[in-house]
């Protein structure tokens, strides 16, 4: 490999805004074959919001009283919604963030609880009839939480995240490249399934904790598979870093580039497959 060739091949592609940290990541981006992405505000546009919600007025309060504690995307969302409808929001006593399965806190000497089917049943709440109108939800690639207030449920409220427009073709192009396109993410299996199927992907990885990404990361390394990771959010950054090639969201956190190779500008997707042919055109030239 030649250092000029190299170097020509960065600067080509930090010209379209593909930002490489060093020029062996580009070599080592010619090898990969599969490639893993974080599915909210990586293939999303990570600005959910507020579809639906079911409860009383005191329920949407405290729900979204609750939420004001928490720097969760889907956080910011509810508590949009509550100030769009005038709701007048409370302060919080104690908040513990569960991280993939929701908050816990206690207003007023109330306990509030808002989260996914694995937190309710932790604390043992009976969501009754909740279940089909969830999966109704979760079916049109919603995510949808939901709501008790001191052990009894209360609500449901559902979330939707639009798809960033060139998704599509940036995985097809990913495909046409040879690579294994997979999606990761905690949010649950059908709704993971219902954003995968809208953009082509038809691997999908869901229920996953912040904790656990990299070693699912790793889990595909083992079985032999040159793997990028493309990811924005803080809980992105251990997979980023053990990743063959780490692919940071330019409008992601800054743990997340940190702990990435490459940065895409804009959080543009067509970028990567773009990165992908620079990489191979250099490669080419060099041999
Ligand atoms: P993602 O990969 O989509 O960022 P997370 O691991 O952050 O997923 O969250 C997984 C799931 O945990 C969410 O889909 C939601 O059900 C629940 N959850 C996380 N944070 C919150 C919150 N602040 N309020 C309610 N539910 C939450
Ligand atoms: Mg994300």
């Amino acid at each position: 490999a030649t250092p000029t060739s190299i170097m020509v091949g960065t600067g080509k592609a930090a010209e379209s805004g593909i930002l490489f940290k060093g020029g062996e990541h580009l070599e080592r981006t010619h090898a990969l074959n599969a490639i893993v992405l974080d599915k909210t505000g990586t293939i999303t546009k990570g600005k959910p919001e507020v579809t639906n919600f079911t409860g009383d007025e005191e329920a949407l309060q405290l729900l979204a009283s609750a939420e004001k504690g928490s720097e969760h995307p889907l956080a910011e969302a509810i508590v949009a919604y509550a100030t769009e409808n005038n709701m007048e929001l409370v302060d919080v006593d104690h908040f513990i963030a569960i991280p993939g399965h929701g908050i816990e806190v206690t207003i007023s000497s109330k306990q509030i609880l808002v989260g996914n089917r694995k937190l309710m049943q932790d604390h043992q709440i009976d969501v009754g009839g909740a279940e089909q109108e969830l999966v109704n939800y979760e079916i049109e690639g919603k995510t949808a939480m939901l709501i008790a207030i001191d052990g009894k449920y209360r609500g449901i409220v559902s979330v939707a995240d639009t798809i960033k427009e060139t998704a599509p073709q940036a995985i097809r192009e990913l495909k046409e490249e040879g690579l294994e396109v997979i999606m990761l993410t905690g949010d649950n299996e059908r709704t993971a399934q219902a954003i995968a199927k809208q953009v082509g992907i038809d691997k999908v990885i869901a229920q996953v904790l912040p904790e656990e990404k990299a070693d699912k990361v790793k889990e595909i390394q083992d079985n032999g598979k040159k793997v990028a990771m493309v990811g924005d959010g803080v809980n992105d950054a251990p997979a980023l870093a053990i990743a063959d090639i780490g692919i940071a969201i330019g409008t992601g956190t800054e743990v997340a580039i940190e702990a990435a190779d490459v940065t895409i500008l804009g959080g543009e997707l067509l970028l990567i497959p773009k990165a992908i042919k620079i990489s191979h055109a250099t490669i080419k030239n060099i041999r």
